[in-house]
């Protein structure tokens, strides 16, 4: 007999062994995991009677609250397809992506309302607006309007495990954001392979930092869930609020990207906290320098775990944890290591190759694509069927991130295709520059980027922002850099700004950036 892999099996397994449990923390209320699952009957039986279906696409705007991790398991009882909206968006972008996925009902935290309010009416196909609140004026609010209902078991409706669970847009970092489809069975297999790697346990208490409408946050609920952890909510990502809740709810698990987790040591060194025991680990993506893990190891005293992924693959594939074979390795190398993306989890094999298609030398030298066949992969992109099968072929995605591999196998993320400044035919790692300007004691964020170049046809710039009362010059910072590199890869140019543009989940916009000194000049890949 085949059994279906669905994510609601998560939430039983949590209600069945740990069900007076604390399963989740808000602001000012919590409950247990049974109280979660009655909410979450009551959340489908409503969703139910205004008339959501399967395969029906269920909006959210939310930060991370309680009422949104709710979403996750009611949407999925009634086999409607969660599909979060990134909170830090234009009314533009909303009415793009609500028409887009064609979303029946809308939830919408309180405070954010303001954000959508002129572009609800402009929705044809949009059904019914529900307030994350107490009270409601032209809408439903959720609190009252769920407590009519009985929080008795729901009859869910039947499900494949091949159905679409989650409709996620990307991050919009290189230009707009895609639709990524994700079936129950894939991020079912993701959270599997996740839970084993972090080795999430029934001790654990996560902090929600990482916002759960996009994909690093969205699949975390699942296998926190799963193995009756507890989990904190995070309304905004503000390093001092992050710190009084790790120390308030004795936090145990973080999973932020190196940019909040920068501001949050900032604060860390400012607040004089006695180091944190009680946190057992931080995962973070985005290729943090090894001066960076360095702090977070020795400094503060968190274990660190780098991943990589993208939300096409659910997302994550890769882990930097290090491996018998590098456990010899002195701090500092093993620094270097974790600052790596890693190597492999399972169910996902993982190449980097060259234009041909072939393996590139595991010489940590020679540059290729990351190529991914995994059991989280996306059903494809939603309504661009070439755009899918650009990135999908011969069964293996296509992630446009060029990286290096060691002799152990390890992974190393040179850059994204498009953020690689090509100069004079030299290939040239945004990220290895910025690795380089993190090292200085002045500098609190860095950006690489390309500018047009007469001679060299692009050069690098630096973007960079002072930590501080720090000052230090652009003459002082080129020469930092080349003293630790080869001359063509140091900035050319360095121009200070008080903040970089960054995404919602953290990452820095290079796009952005790059625009403003691209305009009238023609650039290959943009
Ligand atoms: P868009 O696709 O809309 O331009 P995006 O690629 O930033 O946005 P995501 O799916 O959120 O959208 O992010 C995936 C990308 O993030 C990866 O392709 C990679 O470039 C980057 N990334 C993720 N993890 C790491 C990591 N550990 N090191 C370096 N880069 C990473
Ligand atoms: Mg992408």
């Amino acid at each position: 007999m085949h059994v279906p892999l669905l994510l609601t099996d998560f939430l039983d397994r949590a209600v069945d062994l740990y069900g007076e449990k604390l399963a989740i923390i808000g602001d000012d209320r919590s409950f247990t995991y049974n109280q979660l699952n009655g909410r979450v009957n009551q959340l489908s039986r409503g969703l139910q009677s205004i008339g959501v279906e399967k395969g029906d696409k269920v909006a959210y705007l939310a930060p991370n609250t309680i009422e949104m991790l709710e979403g996750f398991y009611g949407v999925f009882q009634v086999g409607g397809i969660m599909t979060p909206l990134n909170t830090r968006l234009k009314a533009a972008d909303y009415q793009f992506i609500l028409e887009h996925s064609e979303s029946k009902v809308l939830f919408v935290d309180q405070e954010l309302y303001p954000l959508v309010a002129d572009v609800i009416p402009q929705l044809e196909q949009l059904e019914h607006v529900i307030i994350h609140g107490s009270e409601g004026d032209t809408c439903i609010a959720y609190e009252s309007w769920i407590s009519t209902f009985s929080d008795d078991t729901f009859e869910r409706t039947e499900l494949e495990e091949s159905d679409i669970a989650s409709l996620l847009y990307t991050s919009g970092t290189t230009g707009n954001p895609k639709g990524v489809l994700l079936s129950h069975r894939s991020n079912y297999l993701h959270a599997l392979s996740a839970m084993h790697h972090l080795q999430v346990n029934d001790q654990d208490t996560l902090l929600h930092v990482l916002p759960m409408f996009h994909v690093n946050g969205w699949g975390s609920p699942f296998y926190y869930t799963a193995n009756g952890a507890t989990q904190v909510m995070l309304r905004r990502t503000d390093p001092h609020l992050i710190l009084k809740k790790i120390r308030m709810h004795n936090v145990s698990v973080l999973h932020m990207a190196p940019t909040v987790l920068n501001m949050v040591l900032e604060a860390f060194e400012k607040e004089k906290l006695d180091i944190q025991q009680d946190v057992r680990v931080v995962i973070a993506g985005s290729a943090p320098p090894p001066a960076f893990v360095k702090k977070v190891e020795e400094n503060v005293g968190w274990k660190f775990i780098q991943v990589y992924g993208m939300t096409e693959i659910s997302p994550l594939i890769t882990i930097s944890e290090l491996r018998s074979m590098d456990l010899d390795a002195s701090p500092e190398e093993s620094y270097r290591l974790k600052a790596k993306a890693g190597y492999a989890m399972i169910g996902s094999k993982v190449k980097v190759v060259d234009e041909l298609g072939n393996d590139v030398p595991h010489d940590a030298k020679t540059v290729g694509e990351i190529i991914t066949r995994t059991n989280g992969v996306m059903e494809g992109y939603y309504k661009n069927p070439e755009a899918t099968n650009a990135a999908i072929r011969n069964g293996w995605l296509h992630t446009g991130d060029m990286a290096v591999v060691d002799q152990n196998g390890n992974i190393e993320i040179v850059d994204r295709k498009k953020d690689v400044i090509i100069s004079g035919g030299e290939n040239i790692s945004s990220i290895e520059v910025e690795g380089i300007l993190y090292e200085h004691p002045s500098v609190l964020e860095a950006a690489v980027v390309s500018i047009p170049h007469e001679k060299w046809g692009e050069v690098p710039h630096a973007v960079v922002v002072l930590r501080g009362e720090e000052v230090a010059t652009e003459a002082e910072l080129i020469a930092f850099c080349r003293e630790k590199l080869a001359h063509f890869k140091a900035p050319k140019s360095i121009t200070f700004s008080e903040e970089l543009p960054k995404t919602a989940s953290g990452k820095i916009q290079k796009v952005v950036i790059r625009k403003s000194f691209w305009k009238g000049h023609n650039r290959l890949v943009n």
